[in-house]
């Protein structure tokens, strides 16, 4: 059974929640200053983990070393991106060898319906890479950003209309941001009447 993200704790629902699954990938730890451990550590969490990332069902298999591969690339392109900079060839050379892998299949029945078999690890990897490929080259990487938040980090693709998001998610680094400049305000204030 495909565990979604919406049925995830908070904490993990936020990492997963970029609007990008190349960047959700790049969030489950590792390679990131806010995630205390990997929840990636074995095989079972790898098809665990890439099961609710494609919403559907992975199969357990080999294939640890390139996800740990490709998520480094796809972390280190998301930073080089948000800094100004440009890719690191070895990153590049890693999304282009895993996005040559086997499509990810998606069938239908007789009624139209949409069926998914159980996908294999090498399909699911070859998928985000192909994402991150298309993410870092096309339209939506002018939107790629860094969460503005001090102590998060995040990566996130900022899908608003006027391309102004600032935080991860509103709930959590933008609250946390406001209440913050409101208490700074505050004591300005209180500051300001003690020196009068
Ligand atoms: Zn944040």
């Amino acid at each position: 059974m495909v565990v979604s993200r919406a049925s995830l704790p908070a904490w993990q629902r936020r990492l997963l929640a970029s609007g990008s699954v190349a960047l959700d990938v790049a969030h489950t730890g590792g390679v990131g200053d806010w995630v205390e451990a990997d929840l990636v550590v074995d095989e079972p969490a790898l098809a665990y983990w890439l099961g609710v990332l494609l919403e559907r069902e992975v199969a357990n298999g080999s294939g640890l070393q390139d996800f740990r591969m490709l998520r480094e690339a796809l972390f280190r392109c998301g930073r080089s991106h948000v800094a100004g900079g440009s890719f690191r060839r070895r990153d590049v050379e890693v999304l282009n060898r895993l996005a040559l892998g086997p499509v990810l299949p998606a069938w239908m029945d007789a009624s139209g319906a949409v069926v998914l078999p159980v996908a294999v690890v090498d399909q699911a990897l070859a998928h985000i890479a192909r994402e991150g490929i298309s993410l870092f080259t096309g339209p939506m990487r002018a939107r790629v950003r860094e969460c503005t938040a001090e102590d998060c980090g995040l990566l996130f693709v900022d899908a608003s209309r006027p391309g102004r998001r600032r935080w991860c998610s509103m709930a959590r680094c933008g609250n946390v941001a406001k209440t913050r400049a409101y208490r700074g305000r505050e004591r300005a204030v209180i500051g300001g009447g003690v020196s009068r």
